[in-house]
């Protein structure tokens, strides 16, 4: 069987995951990613020993991010978060956090009436069939199934947390009821050492596999055929002009857009795309002040906390890792670090005087784009294949019918695989009489 010749522009864990997948299958894979390291926005940094990841990172147990890393042989390895000591916070204090039964019945976010409407959603929440929500947006479906504000608000939360969405006018219900659907069923694991040794493992098997790597090393465009049609390799920033069969580009809309000039489609889809943005504070703290408080989720505001370090291994010992995050979208665009701190204020008192190292981060692209309720939902999003251009293909957070955030970057890497290794089989069974 001739070896397809790819090009993947795009090193972080959608680009490495589908040049890893390709490579096993036979193909001829070269990487190229413009940094000087691999992982993208799945890189994690290490301050004074703690881990930081770009945010709160999250690996859905029931998603297919770790079911593709699976295939691969990476074996995740982390904890779920911590049962105990969670926090709905409202109004700048806190309040239990209603995660089952008994929490939902003494919690005082919700009204006896409040708890009826929540308890009931959350009862049949598995059986709630997503297919006819993909052009409802969240804010509908909210209403439509809850009447009361408080419920909403609640199971709104809920939904941030899930899809790191808080543009609930524009998230497609259909991608906000699977997530909560995957959060409810098996949870998420913070993963020890973080993001990168999910890259690093990644990485590993590429190369195991053949990949060839070029970092430092920005693609500028696509060379079509003539006629504009198809592929016939890639152009890199120093002018050389590299030969493929297929090129699988795995960077942000705009980034796909801008490596094929002048194509109206994508270009629309780069200006049409909606991005979930999010305000992040890192803290590497000495101890916890409050050891027994690891999460607060804003019921009444876009905000989040957690101890990832109670669950994995993120801090040096005795000490702690923690996530604070503002969701973007919507009215709120903005975030100044007060209002960050303001959380902590809330969850652990004292923190200040138990800082190693911190970070903030004004707006962190999250996903370069949601599924939108006017676009019919997961369905409506970009497909992996470039209809227009053959050999184009395309692998993101933003791409394919399957997922969200990293679920989606590693399904459309799936897909990616399954398209091409196919083709290259076809003309192997055809020559075989198949
Ligand atoms: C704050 C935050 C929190 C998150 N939390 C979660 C979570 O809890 N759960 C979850 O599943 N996901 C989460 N995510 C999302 C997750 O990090 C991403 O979905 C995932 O890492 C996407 O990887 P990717 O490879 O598709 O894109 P990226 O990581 O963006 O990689 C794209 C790569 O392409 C390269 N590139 C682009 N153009 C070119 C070019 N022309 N030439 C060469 N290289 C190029 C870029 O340099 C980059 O390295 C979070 C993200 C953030 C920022």
């Amino acid at each position: 069987m001739q070896a397809m010749k790819v090009a993947v522009v795009g090193g972080g864990l959608g680009g490495l995951t589908a040049a890893a997948l390709l490579a096993r299958g036979g193909c001829e894979v070269t990487l190229y990613e413009r940094s000087k390291h691999l992982g993208g926005r799945a890189r994690t940094t290490e301050v004074e020993g703690f881990r930081f990841n770009l945010g709160p990172h999250a690996l859905y147990r029931a998603g297919a991010a770790l079911r593709v890393l699976e295939r691969l042989g990476v074996k995740p390895q982390g904890g779920v978060p911590v049962p105990t000591g969670s926090h709905a916070l409202r109004a700048g204090r806190l309040h239990t956090l209603p995660r089952g039964p008994v929490t939902l019945m003494t919690t005082d976010v919700l009204s006896l009436a409040g708890k009826l409407e929540v308890a009931k959603l959350l009862a049949g929440l598995a059986r709630i069939d997503t297919g006819p929500l993909g052009p409802v947006s969240t804010r509908q479906w909210l209403e439509t199934r809850l009447t009361r504000k408080d419920s909403q608000a609640f199971i709104a939360a809920l939904v941030r947390v899930a899809s790191y969405c808080a543009d609930l006018d524009v998230l497609s219900a259909e991608a906000a009821v699977k997530q909560l659907q995957a959060a409810t069923a098996a949870n998420v694991l913070y993963v020890d050492g973080g993001w990168s040794t999910l890259v690093d493992a990644v990485e590993r098997l590429g190369r195991e596999a053949g990949v060839r790597l070029e970092l430092s090393t920005r693609v500028e465009a696509v060379v079509l055929q003539a006629g504009g049609t198809r592929v016939e390799g890639v152009r890199l920033a120093d002018g050389t002009v590299r030969g493929a069969d297929a090129v699988v580009l795995a960077g942000s809309p705009a980034d796909v857009a801008a490596l094929v000039p002048g194509d109206a489609v994508l270009a629309r889809e780069a200006r049409e795309a909606v991005p979930i943005q999010a305000a992040t504070l890192e803290l590497g703290l000495s101890a916890l002040p409050r050891p027994d408080a690891f999460f607060a989720l804003g019921v009444d505001g876009p905000w989040y906390a957690s101890v990832h370090s109670a669950s994995a291994k993120l801090a040096p010992e005795g000490g702690a890792m923690v996530h604070v995050a503002k969701y973007l979208g919507g009215a709120d665009t903005e975030c100044r670090e007060a209002e960050l701190e303001a959380v902590m204020d809330a969850l652990q008192p004292g923190w200040r005087a138990k800082v190693v190292a911190r970070r903030f981060r004004p707006s962190l692209t999250v996903s370069a784009g949601l599924p939108r309720a006017m676009n019919g939902g997961l369905a409506g999003r970009p497909s992996v294949e470039v209809p227009h251009l053959g050999g184009l293909f395309r692998v993101g957070d933003w791409v394919g019918a399957e997922g969200m955030l990293a679920d989606a970057s590693l399904a459309s890497a799936e897909a990616v695989e399954h398209a091409l290794l196919q083709r290259m089989a076809a003309p192997q069974r055809r020559a075989a009489g198949a």
